[in-house]
């Protein structure tokens, strides 16, 4: 198939660029800097050509993060077909921005770039200092007015690449067999499990929960509080504390102990209002103390930028999460519409906490908010949970037959076995003999498997691919 791909530091508007191809609003589009962290793709046709366009990750040497997305964006777009590097037309050229596209250059594809956000004529004025980049097929864009886009389509279609391309070879067992002695030596080495010991488990106790109850100011956390630890159930502890002392609160429900943590910056309600990075640092410590949180949104009003941030901070530490929509009283909204928000909840702004739960309340009426712990024992129950080995490699076992592993630089690339190493998230570790070789995008078909046979409704899932020996863990998440 063919293949486009996007490339460009964050925030240079490629989810923007993708969604117009899409012409549906898949990836997240937002001005937060790096935002579009995962690889997104979508087919579409062009000339009756089926074409994938790959979203790639932002190229940007700041962080670690950008380091190992630049080197896997440009890993990937040696098997992709056309380049379309993009810059920040409302910015003038960078020196790094040139040292990239170079880089890109140097791949030898097809390539474009395409100077996005140029929305008028002042914009095109400036946008023409990309000239000095010296490259021929340079785009003008906006991608949020659409403008530009037909002139890069049609860039595109001249340049389909005219000869079908070869299917992605796949390998059987039998030729693997034959292929590679060393390895087959080594997968039979490997053939038993290593059974991780429980005593490596993080240690919790079960029958004791730890809620943060986070969202921006006025969305409705201290109503929220009261309507969950009030309805006809004893608050078991209330300690009282200083101005600066955390305070929790907890209630006995169905045979455990559920802790709100930090409840005195829920209920001193104002003082924190209009202070962002303070309510951020707050929010963090909160999240800290907690097993889960459950992130409180006012689906009165759209949601912003702030309930995105604090949104990205329960994904940073890994927890159990369930999105909570409150003031559903003031809208008389029927299914459908609640479908549609949780499909935009989904899809977009919360993008990476897709998999939490959603639930409508209304903590004024109490309505459904005894529910909130219907879902605070599912989703703990998940966190903490135990995969017996054998049921996570039969599983992988049918995943990689379904769709073999791609070939690393011609050699085969081969999980050995999967198992579980840790809870409070579920973390699994790949022993494979080249786990530098397994794409991401690899990985979170994986993840998608487990998570379809599983339940991981509300956690995290983090994947550690490593060589036997490999001590160092490190965790993606999906
Ligand atoms: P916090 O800043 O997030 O703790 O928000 P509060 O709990 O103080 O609520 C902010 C405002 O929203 C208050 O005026 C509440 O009465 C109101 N509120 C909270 N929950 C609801 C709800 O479910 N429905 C409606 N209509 N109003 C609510």
């Amino acid at each position: 198939m063919i293949k486009i791909m996007l490339i460009g530091k964050p925030n240079v508007g490629k989810s923007s660029l993708f969604n117009r191809f899409a012409r549906r609003n898949i990836a997240i589009t937002s001005d937060v800097s790096g935002t579009t962290r995962d690889t997104n793709r979508i087919k579409i046709d062009i000339n009756g050509n089926e074409v994938i366009i790959v979203d790639s990750g932002g190229l940007d040497e700041d962080t670690e993060l950008f380091k190992n997305i630049k080197k896997r964006t440009l890993q990937e777009a040696k098997d992709a077909d056309i380049l379309l590097y993009l810059v920040d037309g409302k910015m003038y050229p960078s020196d790094d921005d040139r040292a990239f596209f170079y880089e890109v250059l140097k791949l030898g594809k097809t390539s474009a770039l395409v100077v996005n956000k140029v929305d008028n004529k002042k914009d095109l004025q400036r946008a023409y200092e990309f000239d000095s980049f010296g490259c021929k097929d340079v785009f003008f864009i906006s991608a949020t007015h659409n403008s530009g886009i037909d002139e890069l389509v049609d860039f595109i279609k001249e340049h389909l690449p005219k000869h079908e391309l070869k299917n992605d070879e796949s390998i059987s067992l039998e030729d693997f067999l034959d292929d590679d002695e060393e390895i087959v030596q080594e997968y039979e080495e490997e053939k038993d499990y290593i059974q991780y010991s429980e005593d490596a488990f993080k240690k919790i106790d079960e029958n004791h929960i730890r809620v943060g109850i986070v969202g921006r100011v006025n969305v409705g956390k201290s109503s929220l509080l009261n309507s969950l630890t009030k309805q006809n159930r004893s608050v078991v502890s209330d300690i009282a504390g200083t101005t600066i002392d955390p305070v929790n609160e907890s209630v006995e429900y169905g045979g455990k102990v559920i802790e709100f943590v930090d409840t005195a910056g829920i209920r001193r309600r104002g003082k924190i209002e209009g202070i962002e990075r303070y309510a951020l640092n707050r929010t963090e410590k909160m999240l800290e103390n907690a097993d889960i949180a459950l992130l409180v949104l006012d689906s009165s009003e759209d949601f912003n930028e702030l309930d995105e941030k604090i949104s990205g901070l329960i994904a940073k530490h890994c927890l159990g999460v369930i999105i909570v929509l409150n003031k559903w009283d003031l809208k008389q909204k029927d299914d459908k519409e609640f479908d549609k928000l949780c499909k935009t909840i989904r899809l977009d702004l919360f993008k990476h906490i897709a998999h939490a739960p959603i639930i409508s309340v209304s903590a004024l009426t109490h309505k459904r908010v005894d529910n909130i712990y219907k879902l605070i024992f599912e989703v703990y129950e998940n966190y903490i949970q135990k995969i017996p080995t054998s049921k996570l490699n039969a599983l992988i076992e049918e995943a990689t037959k379904a769709h073999p592993l791609p070939h690393d630089k011609g050699k085969l690339v081969k999980i050995y076995y999967a198992a579980q190493y840790d809870i409070a998230p579920p973390k699994i570790a790949l022993v494979m003999n080249r786990p530098k070789a397994l794409h991401f995008s690899y990985k979170r078909y994986l993840a998608n498997k487990l998570r379809s046979e599983f339940s991981f409704s509300g956690v995290p899932l983090l994947i550690n691919s490593r060589a036997k020996n490999q001590k160092e863990k490190q965790e993606e998440k999906f």
